[in-house]
């Protein structure tokens, strides 16, 4: 009988020898995210606006044990973008993984949004991915291969009361990720994007730290509880990894069910 459990069948989770980079890596998911892919045995080129932020983060991968290099990017500057991805191919050579993780998340009951709210949201989960997205894509696509991920969310595919422009900046992110798909696939290099659920973070623990608030969250998610940065991590690290390989133009939701209602 044959078997079908040959090497060449198993999928390949690994990322060693892969250099990835990671945006908003700070705090939060991002850096969640960084210590995943370390783990998956990627060289992680950490950013942040800070620089300060970013060393700090660096030397704590040095220390578990892996590689790391940091470097200060703000997706509201296009100049920054370029300047950091520029300094991640002279130091490593290569970039095969983008993680377009930087964003902004809040409230705004749809008669109290400024235009500032608008500008500063969209500026960055839109306006920053696409062209940290442009940026890393020029890379790849000249090196034939490549990976990025890009950090939806489920308010893209569903409305969510108070949030009228965080929803459009994620449906935004969406519509750019097929765009691109379409456009690299044949270039070796895939682009899709996660969208998770509530994932308690700095940026969402004041709004999840309100039991009412809290409650009507999980009654919303049929698993029943709110997501984890490890559960988001476990879907970055399979987009980025060989198993997905005939994977793009894909939202993953990691939202527990909750827009399969
Ligand atoms: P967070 O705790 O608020 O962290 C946001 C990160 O984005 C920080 O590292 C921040 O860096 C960075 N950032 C903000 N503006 C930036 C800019 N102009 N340039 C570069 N970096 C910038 O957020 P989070 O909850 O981890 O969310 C991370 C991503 O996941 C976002 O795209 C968010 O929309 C998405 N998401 C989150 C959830 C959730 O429930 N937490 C759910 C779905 C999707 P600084 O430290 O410099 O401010």
């Amino acid at each position: 009988m044959v078997s079908f459990m040959q090497s060449e069948h198993l999928p390949s989770f690994s990322l060693a020898g892969r250099v990835a980079l990671v945006t908003g890596a700070s705090r939060g998911i991002g850096r969640g995210l960084v210590d995943a892919l370390a783990a998956a045995g990627a060289t992680v080129a950490i950013t942040a606006r800070s620089s300060a932020d970013a060393e700090a983060v660096a030397t704590e991968v040095a220390a578990a044990g892996g590689a790391a290099s940091a470097h200060a990017l703000d997706v509201n500057d296009v100049a920054s973008i370029r300047g950091a991805i520029d300094e991640v191919v002279d130091r490593h050579g290569r970039l095969d993984i983008l993680v377009a993780n930087a964003g902004l998340g809040a409230n705004h009951a749809a008669l109290d949004v400024t235009e500032r709210d608008w500008d500063e949201m969209m500026g960055v989960n839109a306006r920053g991915l696409f062209f940290t997205a442009q940026a890393a894509g020029r890379v790849m696509v000249a090196q034939g291969s490549g990976r990025i991920i890009a950090m939806s969310s489920q308010a893209s595919a569903v409305g969510i009361r108070d949030h009228a422009v965080y929803c459009a900046s994620k449906g935004a992110v969406n519509q750019i990720v097929r765009v691109l798909a379409l456009e690299w696939g044949a270039r070796g290099v895939t682009v899709n994007a996660v969208a998770p659920t509530f994932i308690y973070t700095p940026g969402t623990a004041e709004r999840l730290d309100d039991p009412d608030y809290r409650r009507a969250v999980v009654e919303r998610i049929p698993i029943g509880k709110v997501g984890t940065i490890a559960d988001v991590a476990g879907a970055v690290v399979y987009l980025a990894s060989d198993a997905a390989a005939m994977v793009n133009g894909a939202i993953l939701p990691v939202d527990g069910g909750w827009t399969a209602q």
